[in-house]
This record gives structure tokens, C-alpha cells and sequence, in this order.
């Protein structure tokens, strides 16, 4: 039986998960195939419910649930606990369990980026959703002395600090309100920015003014295009990295969980530069995949009544 794994998202047709995942099990001859499952957040208990039946290998979780995701295993790993998030599940039997990867592809990314340099120990984190607690934990465990976590709502950022209370009781972690000129004193003061908001993912926006970035940052941008924040950076100077490696080496992780083999990095690589060459975005912002090879099924909330 051909074994399947499935992405769950919303939206899911930006992801380059499929082209890489495919190629790997193409190429170790694993019979499994990946799909792409665009669920609302209303449908993601049943979805993930789904995933209990014997045809699936496990899953990933992508944006914008993977905090809802906790709730919803049977058990969760070290890491999943820590950050409040899960983007990868795996089977025991007919039990879920949650896992987060992401903080393994963080730690790869954030290392590539600082390169031989001193690792910083100030950093400012933009967003405060599932990408963003595996970043804080990432920069947390990788001994960070002050992280600022900007995020729209203030709420949400405030949520983040609370829960890692604990694991941050040695430093200075903090949320502060979403004005551009707290952010501009904040970078001032800072080495490491990191973008985990979804701005710029599927139109060419920034989350802040060029104006206010200098060139002595190092900016990581999770999202995995050229955004406008990293041509911005790059222009000012800085040192940009997006966020191809994080996908890789998250990838690669869980597919070492999912089948008990070593990840076939290169080929993995590969297929996802290969994916990025195809992907192209219009002016509304939607994603095109030219030559998919995976499957992607859209499923609608039904009205209420029907
Ligand atoms: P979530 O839905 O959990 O969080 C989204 C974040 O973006 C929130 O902080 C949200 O703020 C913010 N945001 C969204 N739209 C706006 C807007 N218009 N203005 C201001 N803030 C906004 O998503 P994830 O954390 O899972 O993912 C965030 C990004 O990181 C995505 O682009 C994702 O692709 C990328 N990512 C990449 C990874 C990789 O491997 N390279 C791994 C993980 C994430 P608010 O709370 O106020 O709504």
C-alpha cells in the first residue's frame, strides 16, 4: 500500500514541502506519496483525526495552525512541549505524536547566518506564531541574553513571553507594541533580526519601513522567496539569509521520523531549488507550482444548513 503523508495548512499552494519530500521518497524507493491538504482552521480536528487511519505515514503542520495542532496529539515531544507547537506528527499505532522540527532547521539557519562570526546574544523577533516560538526557542536555548518579540497583536507576543517563562528566567525576553520607532530603537541595539511573520509571503510587502534597518544586522527572513525585508537589508548593507535552509533541515528531520532513514539531503536540496525556480506568484498573490508533482486537495467549509 502506498504509504501517505500530508501537509495541512491554510493556505498550502506556496509550499515547496512536496517537491522536496517526493524526491526523497522517490529516491530512496519508499512507496509513500505527499499531498498538500488546505484545511481552514474550523476543519483541522477532523483532519488531523484522519491522519490516525492505517494508509498514513504521519504529517506536517504549516500556517496558521500550529499552535491549535497541541491540543490535538496524543503525546508530544521535548520540543513541541517547550515551544507550545507542532509541525510534524508521527504515528504510534493509531496515537499521534507531535513533534517540532522546526527548532532543529532554526538552529541550522541562525548558525549558517552568523557564519564564523561571534554568536550574537540580542536578537528582535517579528511575528509571535508557530514559526516565531520555534525562533524564540532557538534563540533561547542558544543562549540569547535579551529577544524583543514584536508582533501585531500585542496579545499574541505577551502569550509567547508567558510561555516561556521558565526557560527564559535566566534573560531578558520581551514583547513590545508594533510601532515602527520602537522597532527602529530596538534594532539599534540589536544584532539578530528575525522575520516570522507571514508578510511578504504571498505579495511583495515588508514588514518594516527600509529606512530603519542598518547595516551591521543579520537578518533571517523564515519565509523561503526573496522577500522585500531581505532585498531591503540587503541594499542597507546586512546580511540576509531567507528561509530555504530552516525548510531543509525541519524537512530533513522529519522525514527521519517518519521513516527511520537518513535524510537525503541533497536530493532534497535539489528539489526544493529546483520547486523554487517553478514557482511563480501573480499580481493577486496566488501561487502557481508549473509541472506539480504532488497532490493538492482544497476543502470547503460547508454552510451551515447543507
Ligand atoms: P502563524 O499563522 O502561526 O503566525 C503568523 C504570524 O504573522 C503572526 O505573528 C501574525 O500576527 C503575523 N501576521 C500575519 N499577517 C500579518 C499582517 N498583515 N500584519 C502583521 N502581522 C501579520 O504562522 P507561522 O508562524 O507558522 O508562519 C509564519 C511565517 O513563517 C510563514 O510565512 C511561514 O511560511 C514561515 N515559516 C517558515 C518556516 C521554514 O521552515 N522556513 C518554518 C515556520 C514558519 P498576528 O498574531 O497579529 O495575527
Amino acid at each position: 500500500m502506498t504509504k501517505r503523508v500530508v501537509l495541512i495548512g491554510h493556505p498550502v499552494a506556496h509550499s515547496l514541502s512536496g517537491a522536496m519530500h517526493q524526491a526523497a521518497f522517490d529516491h530512496l524507493s519508499i512507496e509513500a506519496s505527499y499531498e498538500l491538504w488546505d484545511r481552514a482552521p474550523a476543519q483541522l480536528a477532523d483532519a488531523i483525526a484522519e491522519l490516525r487511519g492505517d494508509e498514513f505515514l504521519g504529517g506536517n503542520i504549516t500556517i496558521p495552525h500550529k499552535e491549535r495542532a497541541v491540543p490535538l496529539v496524543d503525546r508530544q515531544t521535548e520540543e513541541a512541549h517547550a515551544t507550545g507547537a507542532v509541525n510534524t506528527l508521527t504515528k504510534d499505532g493509531r496515537r499521534l505524536v507531535g513533534h517540532n522540527t522546526d527548532v532543529a532547521g532554526f538552529k541550522v539557519a541562525l548558525d549558517k547566518l552568523v557564519g564564523r562570526q561571534k554568536m550574537p546574544r540580542q536578537a528582535v523577533v517579528l511575528g509571535a506564531g508557530g514559526g516565531a516560538r520555534a525562533a524564540a526557542y532557538g534563540l533561547i536555548r542558544e543562549g540569547f541574553q535579551r529577544v524583543v518579540v514584536f508582533n501585531r497583536h500585542l496579545h499574541r507576543g505577551e502569550q509567547l513571553v508567558r510561555h516561556f517563562s521558565r526557560s527564559a528566567s535566566h534573560m531578558d525576553l520581551r514583547a513590545m507594541p508594533w510601532h515602527d520607532s520602537i522597532i527602529e530603537a530596538e534594532l539599534a541595539k540589536t544584532k539578530v533580526l528575525v522575520n516570522a511573520t507571514s508578510i511578504g509571503l504571498s505579495d511583495d510587502t515588508s514588514p518594516i519601513p527600509a529606512e530603519i534597518l542598518t547595516g551591521d544586522l543579520l537578518v533571517l527572513d523564515l519565509i523561503y522567496k526573496q522577500t522585500r525585508l531581505l532585498r531591503d537589508a540587503a541594499a542597507a548593507g546586512c546580511v540576509v539569509s531567507d528561509g530555504e535552509t530552516m525548510l531543509l533541515h525541519q524537512g530533513a528531520a522529519a522525514f527521519e521520523l517518519w521513516t527511520g532513514q537518513s535524510a537525503p539531503i541533497d536530493v532534497m536540496h535539489e528539489a526544493l531549488r529546483a520547486a523554487r525556480a517553478r514557482v511563480h506568484v501573480n499580481q493577486d498573490g496566488l501561487v502557481f507550482h508549473v509541472f506539480p508533482r504532488f497532490r493538492l486537495s482544497v476543502s470547503r467549509v460547508r454552510p451551515r444548513g447543507l
